[in-house]
Parts: structure tokens; sequence; C-alpha cells
């Protein structure tokens, strides 16, 4: 992949990062809400509520951070853009959409068809012994 490109990822990955610590911190000083307007059940309810979507973006957003610090660690080895299934460069079209992708198109594919077939196999677990018994 281009210096140029990797570059450009880089910039779009610094970003991203920034924003996301900068959303943080406006966002904690009314993490915990005040304890002198804490009137019902019903009220704690939703705030629990809350908090915990709260919580849950926070969770998707420390992911993603960390799926950019990973992108930024393969940019450093000069590895970015690179499939880490075959080794083939990813498609640049797949970056710009999702630029933290480790996978070329057919080897995500191919690991979406796999989780498929697993989750298949989860469901038809009970059949087991009757599957076995008829191949064998
Ligand atoms: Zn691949």
């Amino acid at each position: 992949m281009r210096k140029s490109v990797v570059n450009k990822f880089k910039r779009v990955f610094e970003e991203e990062r920034r924003q996301i610590l900068y959303n943080d911190r406006i966002l904690r000083p009314d993490f915990n809400v005040n304890d002198d307007d804490r009137p019902d059940e019903v009220d704690q309810a939703a705030t629990d509520a809350e908090q915990a979507m709260r919580m849950r973006l926070r969770n998707r957003e420390l992911l993603y951070i960390k799926k950019i610090d990973q992108a930024l660690t393969r940019i450093e080895e000069g590895i970015f853009g690179e499939c880490n299934s075959c080794g083939e460069d990813i498609e640049l079209r797949r970056l710009e959409a999702r630029p933290t992708a480790t996978l070329c198109v057919s080897c995500k594919e191919e690991e979406e068809r796999a989780e498929v077939l697993t989750a298949s196999g989860r469901r038809h677990k009970s059949l087991g012994d009757t599957l076995h018994s008829v191949h064998a």
C-alpha cells in the first residue's frame, strides 16, 4: 500500500481517536447523577437504564479505540492494509468503508460462512447423536 494512502488512514484514525476521547470528557461530568435530584424509584430506574445504555455505548467506543490502536500499530509495523488471513492487500474500497478491517473481502466472507455454520451447528446440537448414528 502506498505511503500517502497509509498516511491518510493514519490521520483518520488519529482524528477518530481524538474525537472519542474528547466526547468522553464531555459525557463524564453528568455520568454520576446528582444525589439531590434523585426523587423516586421510577426516575432511578430510568437513570439506571440510561446509565446502562451509556455504558454499552462507552464499551463500544472502547472497543473501537482498541481497534484503532491495533490499526495504528499495523501502520507502524508497515503491514496496514494486509489481510490477516491470506496476506493479500485488502481492497481499498473496503478499507475506506471500514478502516479497521483486518480481513480482505473473500476471507471475511469465508469467516462469516464459518460463523453461520457454527451457529447452525449449535442450533442442531440436539440432533447431533441422531446424525452421527445415521452417518455411522
Ligand atoms: Zn484475505
